[in-house]
């Protein structure tokens, strides 16, 4: 990685993926050409029980509108490009309204983009899947809908409990426990349910549950009928509460039973004792990160086991930090807020040049990307000497059959000056390929060698909103790591005010909202001032300013600390 103001598909260590062929096969899908929605389901919340379809179709979107209960991992499969947008409920309140939910799905797939609606469970449970789905066919546009395992059914089995059962249960009933027992319109037949010769469960809030229990049993269902709530079904840290329609509301009030919870009422329920399977805290296939096919295990005793470490930088690029912080047994709070975003043009006449300087496995990426789509190839470097910034720009351009020519020790723009200083023949014409916004610091100094600097700009980072949720963990983490001027910037802009400007542009004074006790990590010099400009002083910097070089600074600064 180079340490940089502002280049966020930094260096590092290769690890940027793009998943664009993909993206462009799915692409396209409406008989007009315009876009198509896909309604899809996530799954309970455990990353391992995405449905391949929905993997595919996320790692393919152009736009991914999600909410609350989604698995970080399903989003950290999506393109790095792609845009993100939370429109989930947080604590009850309704973050984006629904209206405005239906006419985001509408404009972007005008816009001819391929946009995922990603929903908790199934899209069709509980999840006003429905209601997207019969306004987009108002609407004239297209949509697919990809089903998953429902918490209901899956929070159940995961706590041992089938819904149905041969001599138990013949059927079973999904019922939303959110509608008011007490309110007269209620849409709730209690009767008939307390009547349903079958398993009932409940989605539900929480604050729900003692009137849920009344209804039942004041309707005619037996009191000593078992119940049991799964709070985090198919989650690291899944609960079981048991108890009887009678007492469950005081069973479950003394557990603190918190959201997202199930209740599961009916005989079946008592095959929890026979068949609960799940190891104590512990959820398969769920501690996915990053790289959705890397399955990562925390080794007990690992250095840096009991802490959470928020990661602010582009997904994509964060993937390569966050699985080698999660091998050292800390819990990885992805808070990216940041994302690179490709900028048109055509492919660069490449042979007008003796030296074509890299500074980032994004821009290495997008530099073929617009070869390819001129019909060329490496071929195109035959002949020119090529600089990367640092070992991962390096990596990516060997990727593509290309060995730099120079690749500095330090992996800053100061350190590439100082190993292009005694090339020989001196560079006469160099391109600088990488983003749009990045330090004058190489060009400047390569013109003051006589040399005519051209930079091309291949990308651009904009801002990426942060949810509550994980704007929320990453203020109160123990650890959080600024890997550019630019992260410290955007992290302020959505921690001072929830809204950071869409075009990234600096609101200037943004104070930088975080947690007495959080450890600030910054990867070198350049971000630190940006820290210091919004009073806050890293408690670690990284001698050597790569993703190596940040790992080991703070495990030093872990081993310090006791
Ligand atoms: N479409 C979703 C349900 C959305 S309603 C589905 O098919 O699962 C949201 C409710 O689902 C929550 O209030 C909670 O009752 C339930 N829920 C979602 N995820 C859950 C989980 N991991 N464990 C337990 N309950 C969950």
């Amino acid at each position: 990685m180079s340490e940089s103001a502002n280049d966020p598909g930094t260096d590092d260590q290769g690890r940027e993926h793009s998943n664009r062929d993909d993206a462009g096969r799915e692409r396209g899908h409406g008989a007009d050409g315009g876009g198509r929605v896909y309604l899809v389901g996530a799954g309970p919340g455990n990353p391992g029980l995405l449905s391949a379809r929905a993997l595919k179709l996320i790692a393919a979107a152009d736009v991914v509108l999600y909410d609350r209960l989604i698995p970080d991992a399903a989003l950290a499969g999506a393109r790095a490009d792609a845009e993100l947008l939370f429109v989930g409920k947080e604590g009850g309140g309704e973050f984006v309204p629904q209206e405005q939910t239906e006419q985001l799905l509408i404009d972007r797939a005008r816009a001819g983009r391929a946009v995922v609606r990603l929903k908790g469970g199934d899209p069709f449970v509980f999840g006003r899947g429905g209601e997207e789905a019969l306004t987009l066919r108002a609407a004239g546009i297209p949509f697919e809908v990809v089903p998953a395992v429902t918490a209901g059914v899956a929070a159940a089995a995961y706590a041992g409990i089938p819904v149905t059962h041969r001599g138990l249960a013949s059927a079973v009933a999904l019922v939303t426990g959110h509608e008011d027992p007490d309110k007269p319109e209620t849409a709730l037949d209690w009767e008939a349910l307390a009547a349903f010769p079958g398993t009932l469960v409940f989605y539900m809030g929480v604050r729900r549950l003692p009137a849920i229990a009344q209804s039942l049993i004041a309707a005619g269902r037996a009191a000593r009928e078992p119940v049991a709530i799964v709070e985090r079904g198919t989650l690291p840290g899944q609960r079981t509460i048991a108890g009887t329609l009678g007492t469950i509301a005081e069973v479950a009030a003394q557990a603190g039973v918190r959201a997202p919870s199930i209740a599961i009422v009916g005989p079946v329920v008592s095959l929890a004792s026979e068949l609960s399977w799940l190891p104590e805290g512990n959820t398969p296939g769920g501690t996915m990160l990053g790289d959705r096919r890397q399955r990562v295990e925390h080794a007990p005793g690992a250095p840096l086991a009991g802490l959470s470490v928020a990661v602010t930088r582009a997904r994509a690029s964060a993937s390569g930090l966050a699985i080698r912080l999660s091998e050292l047994g800390a819990r990885v709070i992805q808070a990216p807020v940041i994302r690179t975003v490709a900028l048109p043009g055509p492919a660069p006449d490449l042979a007008r040049y003796d030296l074509l300087c890299l500074t980032s496995p994004v821009g290495v990426r997008e530099l073929f990307a617009r070869l390819r789509s001129a019909g060329l190839d490496a071929r195109a470097l035959a002949g020119i000497r090529v600089a990367a910034i640092g070992p991962g720009t390096a990596d990516a351009l060997r990727a593509h059959g290309i060995v730099a020519d120079v690749v500095p020790e330090r992996a800053v723009a100061e350190g590439l000056v100082e190993a292009l200083a005694n090339v020989d023949p001196p560079v006469q014409q160099a391109l600088l390929a990488r983003a749009r916004e990045g330090r004058e610091v190489l060009p400047d100094a390569l013109r003051a060698r006589g040399a005519e600097v051209e930079v091309l700009a291949l990308y651009e980072t904009v801002a990426e909103p942060l949810s509550p949720r994980a704007l929320a963990e990453a203020q109160q983490a123990d650890y959080i790591t600024f890997t550019s001027a630019s992260t410290v910037r955007l992290f302020a802009q959505v921690s001072g005010d929830g809204a950071p400007s869409v075009d990234g542009s600096d609101t200037g004074d943004a104070a930088l909202d975080l947690s007495p006790h959080t450890r600030i990590v910054s990867i070198g010099p350049i971000t630190s001032a940006a820290l210091r400009e919004r009073g806050l002083e890293p408690d670690v910097q990284a001698a050597e300013h790569d993703i190596d070089g940040l790992v080991r600074a703070m495990l030093a600064d872990r081993a310090n600390r006791g």
